[in-house]
């Protein structure tokens, strides 16, 4: 059954898992934004937040994204490499999120870009503003490398930045031990139902897994799949292989045509046949994007079922198709 009268109101700086825990097996409603472009006026990401809050969401994602190398180029002719965060602010738009819709900010911390030191001044920022919960991620590649690489002096797996946080959460901090300052973060952790594109297999990639909610991670949010079976096979064999935290499953609507080949592109995924063709039959985007709402209500009330904690969705900051889901399910 999914979860309508929950008390937002009161609930800031509460633990995703107290959040599930709260709700006594019922569904939650949750989902991540992206940070603007820079330059763009921020009004634009709160004005697609605002619909989505009659569904009461005790919790909202924010993503990271690492700079970019671009080539620069000078009046003189010359190219020059500079790195541009073309999507910064995720620290900024948690503590706005919190202060004006008074529910929790999920800041997403990446291992790119970042060297150690950074990484702990900016968990010292989350706590200071008392953010309780982070999703501890590898990141994305450079897209002009396409294949991840640390910076120097930073981690190399979501596991390494995750020893990061618990260590910080026992108060050892890089340089020093302080009895006085331990954190407390609830950590989350990324899972792919289809399997991470680079693990060899899907068993190395579930011991990785299991690696880190083993190190302390506290639940696990997946990567977006359309088809439900691949979820469920997921939650069974986490479970099997004794892994027991939630497993948030993270869902997208099918909104244009073109998406029928990008989101496997990129979240290598499989899309399901019927969705394929019925999307493929359509004349118009407007008519994909129905096609992808009813999938996804179908989806949702299935996953309802199932007993997940929560329905976490990937709104890419466009409310409309969520709106709509979340209007038949909650
Ligand atoms: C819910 C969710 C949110 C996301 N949000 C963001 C975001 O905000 N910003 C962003 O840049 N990206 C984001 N991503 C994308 C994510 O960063 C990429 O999928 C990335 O390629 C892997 O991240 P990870 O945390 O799963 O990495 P890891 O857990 O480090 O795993 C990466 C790969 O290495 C393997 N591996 C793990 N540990 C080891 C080890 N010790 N030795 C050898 N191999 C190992 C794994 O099997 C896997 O194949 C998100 C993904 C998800 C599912």
């Amino acid at each position: 059954m999914p979860y309508p009268d929950y008390d937002i109101g009161t609930l800031s700086m509460t633990k995703i898992t107290e959040h599930i825990q709260r709700a006594a097996g019922k569904t939650l409603f949750s989902f991540e934004i992206i940070p603007p472009l820079k330059g763009v006026n921020v009004q634009i990401l709160f004005d697609a937040i605002e619909p989505l809050m009659e569904f009461r969401p005790p919790f909202i994602d924010v993503t990271y994204h690492r700079e970019e190398v671009i080539d620069k180029k000078h009046v003189s002719g010359l190219i020059e490499k500079v790195a541009v965060r073309k999507r910064p602010g995720t620290v900024g738009i948690c503590a706005r999120i919190m202060e004006r819709f008074r529910v929790d900010a999920v800041p997403h911390i990446i291992c790119g870009g970042f060297t150690r030191d950074e990484t702990e001044d900016m968990l010292v920022d989350l706590h200071y503003l008392g953010i309780e919960n982070v999703l501890v991620l590898r990141g994305d590649p450079e897209k002009s490398v396409g294949i991840f690489r640390p910076k120097e002096g930073g981690h190399a797996y979501a596991s390494d930045l995750l020893k990061q946080v618990t260590d910080m959460n026992k108060g050892i901090l890089l340089h020093e031990e302080t009895e006085t300052f331990p954190t407390d973060f609830c950590i989350g952790v990324a899972g792919y139902p289809e399997k991470h594109f680079e693990a060899s297999n899907l068993a190395s990639d579930f011991k990785h897994l299991k690696m880190k909610v083993d190190m302390g991670a506290d639940f696990i949010v997946t990567q977006m799949f359309f088809d439900n079976q691949k979820y469920i096979d997921f939650v069974k064999k986490c479970r099997n292989e004794g892994i027991h935290v939630p497993i948030i499953p993270g869902i997208k609507p099918l909104t244009t045509k073109k998406q029928l080949t990008g989101l496997p592109r990129i979240f290598h995924l499989d899309m399901p046949d019927d969705l394929v063709k019925a999307a493929e039959a359509c004349q118009t985007d407007k008519d994909v994007k129905q096609v992808g709402i009813e999938w996804c209500i179908q989806q949702c009330k299935e996953l309802v079922d199932f007993g997940v904690p929560v329905l976490h969705f990937y709104t890419m900051s466009k409310s409309d198709p969520v709106a709509a889901i979340a209007k038949a399910i909650f």
